[in-house]
């Protein structure tokens, strides 16, 4: 039995009584001067919430209130009980304790990782594989010709050196299944050696790249790459991914004029071809398993990743030299800065290149 006490209100009537409130094996009996005023089913009963320390009531059903302070006791009894408010005394005493709210916020934090880190990569990846090639081939609309405006600029190859690579390029083509993508290649001029894919299956090889393959094989091993990154759908799910962060950096800023920023950005952001690794390294799977089926060396994207990588390092390292000369003296000691940011941004050449060797070894049989 628990007893405890408190002030009763009587059915529309604002004055108080001495009361208590008994309950047995399930049952309530309120009484006030020892005269038993109300029973029933301690289950029936409306308690309130707990709220730290303030007051608890008891409703009746007949409109009329007890009131106690005794918040402990109720919970004592709750937790007994199969009351629908016994779980109430649970999250009382999760809120009360730090340790509780320290979890909450770590679930929280880890909660807001995951999503950024696996789950928006994921559920973008799903959305970009399951859209068809016209929605692709809308989005990367117009890049090109935007990208020829402000970034590249008309090839210098010879006829004869764009239909080389050109037939190369069908080759590759004929041996994979286009899923419905209608590959082009477009030769373009630009500072450093690259190729980049658009969502919509046009591929663009700059001049500087086309001179710095040799043997032809290292050409064929970036083109495969870049079919890999169309036919995996990876420019569309970077598009959608950061356009959902846009969208929730707006809904969190309120500024509107940021996801059209966004939006008019595709181009830029395609040219920039920032992939993730995890994509960059499906690519390059895709690449691997395609050229060892064509009778091509997956060794070829060893060398030319290798290759593009120390073209890109001596201009990194006059551009910091260049830097450091025009600075004082005194803070030239933070070169690894300029190394973190190299590595950030080039991830892992090395070990791609590692990996095409490997798999070369276990799956490549060159044909005699
Ligand atoms: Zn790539």
């Amino acid at each position: 039995m628990s007893r405890l006490s408190g002030y009763w209100y009587a059915p529309l009537n604002s004055e108080r009584f001495d009361a208590a409130l008994i309950v047995t094996a399930g049952q309530y009996r309120l009484a006030v001067d020892d005269t038993t005023r109300l029973h029933g089913q301690f289950n029936d009963l409306d308690i309130s919430d707990r709220t730290g320390n303030i007051t608890r009531r008891i409703r009746f059903s007949d409109g009329s209130l007890f009131e106690t302070e005794d918040n402990d006791a109720i919970d004592e009894i709750l937790a007994q009980s199969t009351h629908k408010a016994a779980h109430v005394g649970l999250f009382h005493r999760m809120e009360s304790s730090w340790r509780w709210v320290i979890v909450g916020v770590m679930v929280t934090i880890a909660a807001i990782f995951s999503f950024f880190k696996w789950g928006l990569p994921a559920g973008s990846g799903i959305i970009a594989r399951s859209l068809p090639v016209a929605v692709h081939e809308s989005v990367a609309a117009g890049s090109l010709q935007l990208l020829d405006r402000f970034w590249l600029e008309a090839s210098s190859l010879s006829e004869t050196e764009q239909a080389d690579i050109q037939a190369r390029f069908e080759t590759l083509i004929s041996g994979i299944d286009p899923q419905g993508f209608n590959f082009r290649l477009y030769f373009r001029k630009m500072g450093l050696p690259n190729a980049l894919a658009l969502p919509s299956g046009e591929i663009i090889v700059t001049d500087s790249l086309a001179r710095l393959v040799d043997p032809p094989e290292e050409l064929d091993a970036v083109l495969m790459h870049e079919i890999g990154h169309v036919l995996e759908r990876h420019g569309m799910q970077q598009v959608i991914q950061a356009s959902t962060i846009a969208l929730i950096a707006t809904l969190a800023i309120g500024d509107v004029s940021a996801s059209a920023d966004l939006i008019a950005g595709v181009p830029v952001f395609l040219l920039q071809s920032n992939y993730t690794r995890a994509s960059e390294s499906s690519a390059d799977d895709f690449a691997f398993r395609e050229l060892a089926n064509q009778g091509i060396d997956p060794a070829n994207f060893a060398t030319i990743i290798l290759k593009l990588e120390n073209f890109s390092r001596p201009i990194q390292k006059k551009k910091s030299q260049q830097e450091a000369d025009s600075r004082s003296l005194e803070d030239r000691t933070d070169d690894t800065a300029d190394k973190a940011d190299y590595l950030s941004s080039h991830p892992a050449s090395a070990e791609r290149a590692q990996k095409a060797l490997e798999y070369s070894a276990a799956h490549f049989k060159p044909q005699s």
